[in-house]
């Protein structure tokens, strides 16, 4: 078996399953997936909505989920961050994965040029008209130019879907101005879904490998990172994380039902006492390959 692509240390271990299987260092945490031959790891970035999660996925990614997106935390921190590093003025920012529009949206309010991409082309049906044409409709590895440079990249939940996502932000680096900043909002696996997925995987192993696909987001989701995991993957690109953080989908992006939001953000409280958090948040800009390492 190939060593972890983050840390190159032998420590893996495998889980299978009939669409491939996802692969776990002990040593830095990475997760990552392997696809069997059958299966060809489809570029959209939300490639499909079957089984458990049709009705969660379906309410996420509706415009709808995001009732006044001002107030939509994850974009007011963002928003928040990009206002003390480039205070004022409209900036040109590329949006991959786009899915609903609702970001663009408020890119827009905030008076910058937003530019969305966007794998799915069946989102043309929930993405307002007037907001189609910003909009791309095609996976990213085929689009070969971009006009002016951007300086600001993001991507909102989209990253975790590329298997070769470290080989595309190499690519983007062209499209990047020299001051430019990438966004990266990924999965974390260090938070209580989990853990306890690792736990019960430890004492009943089939419930507990059903878990982890779910946790994992498999086969839709080629990673769940770590933040060791990502740093060094980061590190040997060349890219240098200038903040980092972690935190929680809002409860209310995925359901309606208030017994079960009370019950997400009871799981979040966890979350916040270890410091950890589903999502893994971070800010990236062109370095040098394997600084971080070196000085470590
Ligand atoms: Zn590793």
């Amino acid at each position: 078996m190939k060593p972890c692509p983050s840390c190159d240390k032998n420590k893996i271990d495998e889980y299978s399953y009939e669409e491939g299987s996802i692969l776990i260092c002990r040593n830095c945490g990475l997760q990552w997936a392997r696809y069997t031959g059958r299966v060809e790891k489809n570029t959209s970035l939300i490639d499909s909505r079957e089984g458990l999660s049709n009705s969660i996925t379906n309410y996420y990614m509706s415009s709808g989920s995001i009732t006044s997106s001002g107030c939509y935390p994850p974009y007011r921190s963002f928003f928040r961050f990009l206002e003390t590093i480039k205070p004022g003025g409209s900036l040109r920012i590329l949006d991959i994965g786009c899915g609903n529009g609702v970001f663009l949206q408020e890119c827009l309010k905030l008076g910058h040029d937003v530019t969305g991409i966007e794998a799915d082309d069946t989102m043309r049906e929930i993405i307002p008209p007037g907001l189609q044409s910003r909009i791309i409709f095609s996976p990213v590895e085929k689009i070969s130019a971009f006009g002016q440079p951007f300086d600001v990249i993001t991507f909102w939940d989209s990253f975790e879907h590329l298997a070769d996502g470290f080989k595309l932000l190499n690519r983007l680096r062209a499209y990047l101005k020299n001051d430019g900043i990438i966004y990266l909002r990924v999965n974390n696996n260090y938070d209580i879904f989990n853990i306890a997925a690792y736990f019960i995987t430890c004492l009943f192993p089939s419930m507990g490998k059903r878990m982890l696909k779910l946790c994992f987001g498999f086969p839709h989701h080629a990673w769940n990172f770590s933040r060791t995991g990502i740093s060094n993957l980061l590190d040997k690109n060349g890219w240098q994380v200038v903040s980092y953080g972690f935190s929680d989908t809002p409860a209310s992006r995925f359901t309606k039902n208030v017994l079960l939001r009370c019950l997400i953000e009871l799981a979040y409280l966890f979350n916040r006492m270890i410091r950890g958090g589903k999502i893994g948040e971070y800010y990236i800009v062109p370095g040098v390959k394997g600084a971080a390492l070196r000085c470590s």
